[in-house]
């Protein structure tokens, strides 16, 4: 069995790679280890191994992983979709939130982010695939949404963040991912303080950093194949 220390490495080498051969520095591109579905002893070996950020797409599941890693603070970040009754748990639990993709949403985190806390991290979730079952802002209404979510308190808007289309095709990956980065210069252009792009996962993590990623978020090559059921 292949320990995390061990894909840690392997997953550091591609990021460094991939860095060096688009002209970046490995430095600017920060891993976010995807543990959804799995259980506290890997988060525990995870962060025994120096990895401090994980990504978590079920609220109640971050919830309980919160509370039983209190004391090794690692940082969390909200990657799945988010309904609104679970946005309380959210809001008291995550440092960040990648899937933002509606104003209903963002006001619910807004308010009930607690004034002793820090602001919540935010990036806007961007539709850039165009298939009908994919969550995500359309690319025509990301500015609308970007106005309204800088402007509520305790929420701090970051960037954005994609899921796009899976495909082993690397000219279709860049093409999406380059969607993505000229959708966050748009907003840029318009005044927003951006910094964000969320872009990448274990197979295309380097298409993303040749466009621009500056999170890529990583599952699979990480912990191995998810547990499904
Ligand atoms: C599961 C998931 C990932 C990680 O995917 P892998 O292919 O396992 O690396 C990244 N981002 C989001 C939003 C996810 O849901």
């Amino acid at each position: 069995m292949t320990s995390f220390g061990e894909r840690l490495a392997r997953v550091q080498a591609r990021i460094d790679e991939a860095a060096q051969r688009h002209g970046r520095l490995p430095g600017d591109i920060t891993l976010l280890a995807v543990s959804k579905t799995q259980p506290v002893e890997k988060l525990r070996e995870a962060l025994a191994c120096g990895q401090r950020l994980f990504g978590e797409n079920y609220a109640q599941e971050l919830a309980e992983k919160a509370q039983a890693l209190t004391g090794e603070s690692p940082q969390w970040h909200f990657i799945g979709p988010i309904q609104s009754n679970k946005t309380r748990l959210i809001a008291e639990v995550a440092h960040w939130v990648h899937s933002v993709d509606r104003e209903k949403i963002a006001r619910r985190l807004s308010e009930q982010r607690s004034a002793d806390l820090p602001a919540l991290e935010i990036c806007l979730q961007v539709n850039v695939s165009g298939e009908q079952t994919k969550s995500g802002v359309d690319p025509g209404a990301l500015p609308a949404l970007a106005d309204a979510v800088a402007g509520l308190a305790g929420l701090k808007l970051r960037g954005l963040m994609a899921i796009p289309a899976a495909t082993d095709d690397e000219q279709a990956q860049r093409r999406a991912f380059a969607r993505l980065r000229t959708l966050l210069e748009d907003l840029q252009h318009r005044g927003h303080p951006l910094d964000t792009l969320s872009m990448g996962m274990s197979h295309d993590l380097e298409a993303a950093i040749a466009e621009g990623a500056t999170i890529v978020r990583v599952g699979t090559a990480l912990f191995g194949e998810r547990r499904t059921g």
